[in-house]
């Protein structure tokens, strides 16, 4: 026998040993290594990891995301489905790019110094020297990836499936090159899709400016714009056909202040009367909007801004732009037009003005609209399958009310612009032939494969400059990293569809979504039938942690200070669905004390657990005969049935029960991580440790069958509450489990089974449920009648028949618990005494005399009760006073009403206790 000194365990739990012992034999062990082949006995169970940026850096938000995957993984993997979480980075086209090129700045070069090779090259052993380390750092916070599997956007096989995409939506005739405006980041030089140029609130302003008629200078018609220096590009100014008030201008030309050209006044429905003076003024190559105008007229597309964002005459545009004027920097032009239009009376007046304005998601350069060739998805078709799958039930979005944004999203899209003016990225597989350029069924050559030949004249061709949108690639990621385009693929065979996608709302548009329209038109199937979005980590003013803030948290100091456990639990214990996660980036104690107190309380229970059970074999609990066990036994077990019941309903169903589509009861289910934590916290800490290991502590202190029984259905719900925390945190379970005498050697608790419910459940432990709560009723009549702590008092049941006989074994129990001398009797004593009745034919009899001063103690009850009763009367006046009620809110009312039942249950209570005081 293990005397109760000799502890297994040092007192502190050391989690940086914990992390650099478990983790490496996880990994030795194939722990986290998915097999094709398995998968084909067992329910796969697949999540793709959102790729990070290839040069990212683990930041608090990746922290929560990927833990966030790991604990379902890690359940998935113990409930015995073929888990498969696959990691990889994404190249990150445009953010790669400007790493490099902020580089080069400081060498005194630019890409173009270095030239298109020698660029990519240079930004490839970047990478290859720099990069992926953020996957070492998720390893850091315990992470179980399937490492042999990490991917990577621009690798040779991802590299294939993407140039099979693009050639295969050109068959299908969805992608197209185009001619018209689109969003342009003057700083990267490169044209952006609408989810890249994003939304910023913007206190502007805006001009008013006058044009007169050439026929009549007397006449002219007022403009609004918020950017002035575009009007050395108008070509006309709309108005509505429907309004009167321009009819006579309507045919007529206008004077373009500062560069005298000529333009018209034209009429089209797209003007809207009632905004502003109802006269636009047209500017086809630097506005998406006025472009269609243009082309419904067929006017001139002068571009007026160059790549750069500088004003010249870059196109069509021969005497628009003053001498003064080109070569100057977008916003410098503004202040100077503003001014040079004040000074020839064309500017009416100037108004502040509250509106959006697109940035560059990558530099937050303020987009230019620029008109330009760009490579097109037309989206259409896509996302009407992703619409379908989402109405089917195949796909579903928790928590649900993204569902409502995805649709409206995906009904309103617009193509997608795809091509890059970049160098880093998958070069557009398209190419040009000059020589046949003329011919007349000329087509560009999109090609599965490089070309060096013109297959119509053997001539020299030449590939598109441009490269793909990185989420070109990205869109492809569920499919490409298990082998598509392979059809054959084992991997893709076994693993795809996948289950759950975790994400961040941010990029459901960016990433999510394309990633269904992508997986549904390829493979017929939506890649996951669930998407996941959690919260943001935020500080304590609600804002988002961000680098330029600096009120970032990184997750890699939390785990150096107090273990990647405790970092996992405050994170999953704080995440309700789709809620933020406050932290306080200046009290890193104070934001993670729940992780802490958390694993050190398991640490302490699983201490002095271990130490009570010793090392000796320990009996299963299934072979103990029935009526061996207590009624603590049986207490224990049925909680722990109930955790695993309440731990199993708040995260699962793991997939749609019919293995196809959701139905509507299950649509919102599942996924609830935060009331998972708090089952399997409230089993292990209020339940085992506060109640049943308190309770058998005299059993474990002596030799017998009893002790035997004892160490067993303890040793049992030890284990399945590391099993039930695993998950979430898989070191300080893994370090527990591996002492406790019933863990199979060369076995992880991190590859263990998923506890389930035993089948028989008696009502034997339902005795000790009782006995609980004449415990707590003692403990409450001890605190109300100021008993000191260590001071023991007399207790007395009144029971009869079955409870009296359920009771009888419990007494001593009991006892222990409540420090109380208890017996039973079949009527109450009398004397003063605090009588609570526990149940239905159980009252529990605490005498109190020689406990505390009964005279002075009645004195105090009976002033309280004084007071009380005044109080009532008062409320009771207030009450029947048909002024009060009939005037004041009814709220009020019903409050003031609802204070006076608990003020009348409150005297009651107090009456009891001055009469327990005795005559
Ligand atoms: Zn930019
Ligand atoms: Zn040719």
């Amino acid at each position: 026998m293990t005397s109760p000194d000799q502890n297994p365990l040092p007192p502190n739990h050391d989690a940086a040993a914990a992390q650099a012992s478990w983790y490496p034999r996880w990994t030795e062990h194939g722990v986290f290594t998915a097999s094709a082949e398995r998968a084909t006995d067992h329910q796969p169970y697949v999540i793709v990891m959102p790729p990070p940026n290839v040069t990212a850096v683990l930041h608090v938000g990746h922290g929560l995301n990927n833990t966030v995957q790991d604990v379902l993984i890690r359940w998935r993997r113990m409930a015995a489905d073929e888990a498969l979480w696959v990691p990889g980075t994404d190249h990150a086209g445009i953010a790669t790019q400007n790493v490099v090129e902020k580089q080069l700045v400081v060498e005194g070069l630019t890409r173009f110094d270095l030239g298109r090779e020698p660029f990519v090259q240079r930004v490839a052993s970047f990478v290859e020297q720099t990069g992926g380390e953020i996957l070492n750092q998720l390893k850091a916070i315990g992470s179980s990836a399937d490492w042999t599997r990490t991917a990577y956007t621009f690798s040779p096989e991802l590299s294939t499936a993407v140039r099979e995409a693009f050639v295969r939506l050109h068959e299908d005739g969805l992608i197209y090159k185009g001619h018209r405006v689109i969003h342009w980041c003057p700083r990267c030089g490169t044209s952006l899709s609408d989810e890249e140029a994003e939304f910023t609130e913007t206190a502007g302003k805006l001009y008013h400016l006058r044009y007169v008629l050439a026929d009549d200078p007397t006449q002219s018609i007022t403009v609004a714009t918020t950017r002035p220096e575009t009007m050395l590009g108008d070509v006309a100014v709309a108005v509505n056909p429907e309004d009167a008030r321009y009819a006579d201008f309507v045919g007529r030309e206008l004077i373009l202040p500062l560069n005298g050209v000529r333009i018209p006044v034209i009429a089209d429905a797209y003007t809207d009367p009632a905004f502003g003076s109802g006269a636009v003024k047209i500017t086809p190559a630097h506005d998406a909007n006025d472009f269609e105008v243009g082309k419904r007229h067929a006017l001139a597309m002068p571009v007026v801004i160059d790549p750069e964002g500088v004003v010249r005459e870059v196109e069509f545009a021969a005497g628009r732009v003053p001498d003064e004027l080109e070569g100057v920097d977008r916003f410098e032009a503004r202040t100077r037009i503003v001014k040079m239009l004040e000074a020839v009376d064309a500017l009416v007046k100037i108004e502040p003005h509250q509106h959006s304005v697109r940035h560059c998601y990558r530099c937050d350069t303020v987009v230019e609209p620029r008109l330009s060739d760009q490579w097109f998805v037309r989206m259409q078709p896509l996302a009407e399958r992703a619409l379908a799958v989402l109405r089917s039930g195949e796909l579903r979005i928790l928590p649900d009310r993204w569902e409502a944004v995805y649709v409206n999203w995906l009904e309103g899209i617009r193509d997608w612009n795809i091509s890059r003016q970049i160098w880093w990225g998958h070069r557009i597989p398209v190419w040009y032939c000059d020589a046949c350029a003329n011919t007349p069924d000329y087509a560009p050559i999109v090609s599965r494969t490089d070309i060096t030949a013109c297959p119509n004249c053997g001539g020299a061709v030449r590939q598109d400059e441009d490269v793909l949108d990185t989420w070109f690639s990205s869109w492809l990621w569920p499919m490409s990293t298990l082998g598509w385009p392979n059809l054959e693929s084992a991997d893709l065979k076994a693993f795809y569809p996948g289950d759950v996608l975790v994400t961040a709302p941010e990029i459901l548009f960016f990433w999510v979504s394309r990633m269904v329209m992508s997986g549904c038109w390829f493979m017929g199937k939506a890649p996951f039938h669930t998407v996941y979005l959690h919260g943001t980590v935020r500080d304590m003013q609600h804002r988002k942690m961000s680098k330029s803030l600096g009120n970032g948290i990184d997750p890699l100091d939390v785990v150096r200070l107090y273990g990647a456990d405790s970092l996992r639990w405050t994170m999953v214990a704080g995440l309700g669905l789709g809620v933020d996660v406050m932290l306080d980036p200046n009290d890193l104690d104070k934001s993670f004390a729940p992780g802490r107190n958390f694993c050190t309380k398991l640490w302490n229970i699983g201490r002095f657990l271990l130490s009570r059970v010793g090392t000796e074999n320990v009996a299963s609990v299934d072979s103990i005969a029935p009526d061996s066990l207590t009624a603590a036994d049986a207490w224990i077990l049925d909680r722990l049935d109930q955790a695993i019941a309440d731990c199993d309903a708040a995260l699962g169903p793991p997939r749609p029960a019919n293995g196809e589509t959701w139905t509507d009861a299950e649509r919102g289910r599942g996924l609830r991580l935060s009331e998972y934590a708090e089952a399997a916290r409230r089993f292990v800490w209020n339940e085992l440790a506060d109640w049943y290991l308190e309770s058998i502590k005299p059993r474990l202190m002596q030799e017998g069958e009893d002790r035997e029984v004892a160490r067993s259905v303890l040793a049992h719900a030890f284990d399945g509450a590391l099993r039930l925390l695993q998950p979430i945190v898989p070191f300080i379970t893994e370090e527990l489990w591996q002492q406790l005498p019933t863990t199979p050697p060369n076995a992880f608790i991190a590859q263990a089974a998923w506890p389930t419910r035993r089948s028989a459940r008696t009502s034997l432990g339902d005795a000790f449920e009782t006995a609980r709560t004449v415990v707590q009723s003692i403990r409450t009549v001890r605190n109300e009648n100021g008993v000191q702590p260590g001071a023991w008092v007399d207790a007395t049941l009144v029971a009869e028949g079955v409870m009296a006989a359920s009771l009888a074994p419990q007494l001593s129990t009991i006892g222990s618990l409540a420090r109380a001398r208890v017996t039973m009797a079949s009527t109450a004593p009398g004397g003063a005494a605090a009588h609570v009745v526990v149940a239905v034919g159980l009252e529990l009899v605490v005498p109190l005399a020689g406990m505390i001063d009964l005279e002075k103690e009645a004195a105090r009850v009976s002033a309280e009760l004084d007071n009380l009763d005044k109080q009532i009367e008062a409320l009771d006046g207030r009450l029947s006073n048909e002024k009060f009620t009939a005037k004041a809110p009814p709220a009020i009312v019903e409050a003031e009403r609802a204070k006076l039942v608990e003020w009348k249950a409150k005297r009651d209570q107090l009456a009891a206790k001055l009469r327990s005081f005795g005559p």
